[in-house]
């Protein structure tokens, strides 16, 4: 039985302050919460005032570099968040490769990097508007799972969390239909279990992301493939976090 995962992705939201002023308000919520997991992603600079305030909430980066150190201005390595306690990372966030470059090579290195360091990477995967009206979505999906997780070994990916993000549904409201989205979480365990067998693929932990919010989750965590969510807009505000605990735990 896997345990459901939650994760809010406040993107560039949030300062330390406002951070840690959340934190204080729904943490406590969580006490004896043990039906699933929640957690927020911060910026980096939020991290580490956030682990202290978290007693129940995961706490996330939203990405992180491949390397170790070196000339890569405004990077942050791995060892860096290692340091102040971090254990989660999304990588691969469809923002960051339609944006900042990242590509399914510097996801799979990233991911790989992480695993060394004993944490757990989140990883993003999800198809355009343009992919999904040509019918290419399996296609798609499979290349970039088979790709992120490129040498990583079974017993690591059972640990994983693998979002699948449509990014025609991110922060438009559009959510994807239960089906579509099920379907295509099926898909992505489908494509782990053709590289490491069912074990594995029974193991690992698959949300779903794009416009998920209060009124619409519970619909999502009922289908068989999906075992959480990860959210952008509705993981900001205290109340529509709480109403999110509320219709999952
Ligand atoms: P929204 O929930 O705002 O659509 O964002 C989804 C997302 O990108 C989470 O990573």
């Amino acid at each position: 039985m896997r345990k459901p995962i939650i994760v809010g992705n406040w993107k560039m939201n949030k300062t330390i302050a406002e951070a840690v002023d959340f934190i204080s308000a729904v943490d406590p919520y969580l006490d004896g919460v043990d039906t699933a997991d929640f957690g927020v992603a911060t910026s980096y600079l939020a991290l580490e005032n956030s682990i202290k305030n978290a007693k129940n909430l995961i706490i996330a980066a939203e990405n992180c570099h491949f390397a170790d150190n070196g000339a890569y201005t405004g990077e942050v390595s791995v060892p860096m968040l290692e340091e102040i306690g971090l254990k989660w990372c999304i990588v691969g966030h469809s923002e960051r490769r339609e944006m900042f470059g990242d590509t399914d090579e510097t996801v799979n290195k990233k991911v790989k990097k992480l695993i060394e360091a004993g944490m757990t990477p989140i990883m993003c995967c999800g198809e355009s508007l343009e992919t999904f009206d040509a019918g290419k979505t399996e296609e798609w999906v499979r290349g970039q799972i088979a790709a992120g997780l490129d040498g990583v070994s079974g017993k690591d990916v059972a640990k994983m969390v693998i979002a699948y993000e449509p990014i025609w549904a991110i922060g438009t409201g559009k959510s994807a239909t239960k089906e579509i989205a099920q379907d295509t979480c099926a898909i992505v365990r489908d494509q782990v279990k053709k590289m490491y067998g069912e074990e594995v693929a029974e193991s690992v932990r698959i949300q779903y992301g794009g416009s998920v919010k209060p009124d619409n989750i519970a619909t999502y965590m009922a289908e068989k493939d999906i075992d959480g969510a990860l959210i952008g807009g509705a993981s900001l505000k205290v109340d529509s976090f709480k109403a999110i605990i509320d219709a999952v735990k």
